[in-house]
């Protein structure tokens, strides 16, 4: 096939243009599909090349002229897109692939080929649109953006990173999570990142904390997903945080209060009887023994008519610190209500050691009350009332038992106050 008819049968545009010595330009050589495409006659551009030229988009002119002179002067190959204003108005993209040359009388020649790119543009500029999108939003989130990979490294942090935690992100990538990550949050963590890695049982979500740089323990919140680069060998974990400290404190405050007695800070009766039951199981399976004594104060009543309502107060905020203080670490102590406590001393190797710590614990909290009270300027005493029943002596249900240490505390009551009972009912 001859060169020509070769030339014709090429895609895209063919061509040679030149400039001669005076600074005209045409083309020495261009296919016919310029009028297709470009809506050019071969004829006309064979004479001038200026109605091709002139339609170079302006805001390219310059520097596809300028790229031509240079590529010629150079003698080498040049790649160059621009953009071209179609007779019917239409902006096309074009891409140029020639070579420049000069000859010694200074005529410029570039041979080459032309190409449309609109399509390829479009989709290279909607590329990098949303990849602009998605860094705006990963820059501008308030939430980290994170990758870690099977061992736990760090490999990407959002640029938000130092602001949330104070450290800078050179100092953290190629990290372990476990530098900064609570230690005994490290488990769970290790658990999460497999899981979505390795496509696990699902875990939705997972909080842990971070130290920040300042030494504080900040929580945060994490999703994450698995991503893949692109020979599929290093799956990763990408995750994003939120900082939920605050949240977080909050859920724990809630779940204090709904546990404790509001004006001492003891466990309330809801969170006693829970531990209660607890222990009585435990208590049942190993076969030990426990003691609940009922405590209630003697003539509490007209410490509030006296001095009124809040002395009142001080005095059972000052009442539970005592009852503290006689108790082993293990037992419990709860405010059920007006200026009555329940104490629990569980795990206890049978009846006799039960029947003992709780006598001991009697007589001390007996001795302590006994010490005068300064509040607010007054000098108050106090004594208590305390019934004793004993698992599994006097009852094996938790309902039962405290009946039996209430029944215990009000025959204390009887016999004269100040004085502890142990309880007579009878385990059937
Ligand atoms: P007794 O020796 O028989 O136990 O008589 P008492 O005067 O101690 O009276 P009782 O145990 O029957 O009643 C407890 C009183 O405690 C009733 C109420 O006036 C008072 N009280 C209940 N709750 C509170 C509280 O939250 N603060 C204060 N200051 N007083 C309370
Ligand atoms: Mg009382």
């Amino acid at each position: 096939m001859k060169g020509y008819s070769l030339l014709k049968r090429m895609p895209g545009i063919t061509y040679q243009l030149i400039r001669d010595p005076a600074g005209c330009f045409r083309f020495t050589y261009i296919s016919a599909s310029v009028e297709a495409l470009l809506g050019l006659q071969v004829e006309d551009l064979l004479n001038d090349a200026n109605d091709f030229l002139t339609a170079i988009h302006p805001d390219d002119y310059a520097e596809v002229m300028n790229g031509k002179q240079l590529s010629a002067e150079q003698h080498r190959d040049w790649h160059h897109p621009f953009r071209f204003i179609h007779k019917s108005g239409q902006v096309l993209w074009l891409d140029a692939h020639e070579r420049g040359e000069q000859q010694k009388d200074g005529t410029l020649i570039w041979t080459g080929y032309l190409v449309e790119a609109t399509e390829r543009k479009r989709l290279e500029n909607e590329l990098i649109a949303s990849e602009h999108r998605f860094r705006t939003l990963i820059e501008e989130a308030n939430d980290i953006i994170f990758t870690v990979n099977i061992n736990g490294i760090i490999g990407y942090l959002s640029p938000n990173w130092k602001q949330h935690v104070g450290y800078e992100i050179d100092e953290s990538i190629d990290q372990s999570f476990e530098e900064i990550v609570h230690p005994d949050d490290v488990p769970s963590c290790n658990a999460f990142i497999h899981s979505t890695i390795n496509g696990g049982p699902p875990v939705k979500d997972i909080e842990f904390r971070i130290r920040h740089a300042n030494g504080e323990w900040l929580w945060f919140t994490c999703r994450a997903s698995c991503i893949h680069d692109n020979q599929d060998e290093h799956p990763h974990l990408l995750g994003i945080a939120r900082e939920i400290t605050e949240q977080r404190q909050q859920r724990e405050k809630m779940a204090r209060m709904a546990r404790q007695d509001m004006l001492t800070n003891l466990p309330n009766r809801a969170y006693f009887d829970e531990l209660f039951e607890r222990s009585l199981l435990l208590c049942t399976q190993q076969q030990r023994a426990l003691a609940v004594l009922f405590v209630d104060l003697d003539k509490f009543k007209p410490v509030n008519d006296t001095y009124g309502h809040s002395v009142g107060d001080q005095l059972l905020i000052h009442v539970a610190r005592r009852i503290k203080s006689c108790l082993r670490d293990t037992d419990v102590a709860c405010r059920t209500g007006g200026d009555e406590f329940l104490i629990l001393a569980n795990d206890l190797a049978d009846v006799e050691a039960a029947q003992r710590v709780a006598r001991n614990i009697a007589d001390r909290l007996r001795e302590e009350l006994a010490k005068p009270f300064s509040i607010e300027q007054l000098t108050l005493t106090i004594s208590a009332s305390v019934g004793i029943a004993i698992y599994p002596a006097h009852a094996r249900q938790a309902g039962d038992i405290l009946r039996c240490a209430d029944r215990a505390m009000y025959q204390a009551k009887i016999d004269g106050r100040n004085c502890v009972r142990i309880a007579t009912c009878k385990n059937d």
